[in-house]
């Protein structure tokens, strides 16, 4: 069984943060990364960061995992990196299971475990939003960053936040219509930039709005849209 003193599962950004803090505190690392690549969720985000100056804002997401190993690289004796293996399971006295490419299946014994597998996107819970055609923002930015598959090209984008600002401006530089950015609250969430940007292209946002429905019957067809009162319940007749 392959001995360990800190684990890390998941080599996205919390990951190799994670790797970077213990292994300048002199700890030994294993990071296991189930894609081939470094940086998670970062190598499909094109876009300048926004947030806090520490997290990177205004670098390409798709920039900072170089950033981020060139800073692990210069505490390398402490570090081991596997890619393309999965951990499948992790019991109670420390042992983890992992799994290298498809039939490589093996054991880790881990004294300590930190585990930045990330998250997975929540959707709205509306009449058939599981109609093939509706997805989360970051499944649209990996169909089209890392596959080059478009995914639509009619999109009504619900959030104007700055994922869904971005996104939409994504969408349209892949030559996708934008028909409408819709958001709940009464202001825009994301940065005025951003949604000046959308507007000047002549793509309206719709505050005090939401999707009460989606339409189809194999796929996404229409959606019907809303505007909603300051409890976010929406009024009839509109
Ligand atoms: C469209 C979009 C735009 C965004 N824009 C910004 C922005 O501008 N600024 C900003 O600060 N944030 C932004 N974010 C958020 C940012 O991407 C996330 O906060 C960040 O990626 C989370 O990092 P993480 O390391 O926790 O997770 P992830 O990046 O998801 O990394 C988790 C890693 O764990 C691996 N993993 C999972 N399970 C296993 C397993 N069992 N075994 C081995 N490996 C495993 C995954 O393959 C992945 O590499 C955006 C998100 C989206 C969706």
């Amino acid at each position: 069984m392959k001995q360990a003193e800190l684990v890390i599962i998941g080599g996205g950004p919390a990951g190799l943060c994670a790797a970077i803090s213990a292994a300048k505190s002199g700890a030994k690392v294993l990071i296991i990364e189930r894609n081939k690549y470094l940086g998670g969720q970062l190598v499909k985000q094109t876009h300048m960061f926004f947030g806090s100056e520490k997290q990177y804002a205004s670098t390409r997401g798709i920039d900072i995992p170089e950033i981020l190993l060139n800073e692990l690289d210069k505490h390398k004796e402490n570090v081991e990196i596997l890619t393309d293996t999965t951990v499948v399971g992790m019991y109670e006295d420390g042992v983890i299971t992992a799994l290298h490419k498809e039939d490589d299946f093996f054991k880790i014994s881990a004294k300590a475990v930190v585990a930045a597998t990330g998250a997975f996107e929540k959707s709205l819970a509306f009449p058939n939003n599981d109609l093939p055609g509706i997805y989360g923002a970051g499944a649209v930015q990996t169909l089209m960053n890392v596959h080059g598959v478009k995914p639509g090209n009619k999109v009504l984008m619900v959030g104007a936040g700055n994922i869904g600002l971005i996104v939409s401006y994504q969408l349209m530089q892949a030559g996708v219509e934008v028909v409408a950015i819709l958001d709940a609250a009464p202001k825009i969430g994301g940065y005025l930039v951003h949604a000046s940007k959308i507007r000047r292209m002549g793509v309206p946002i719709l505050t005090s709005h939401t999707v009460k429905e989606a339409i189809g019957k194999d796929f996404i067809e229409k959606a019907v849209i809303c505007q909603v009162d300051d409890k976010f319940q929406p009024i009839e007749g509109t």
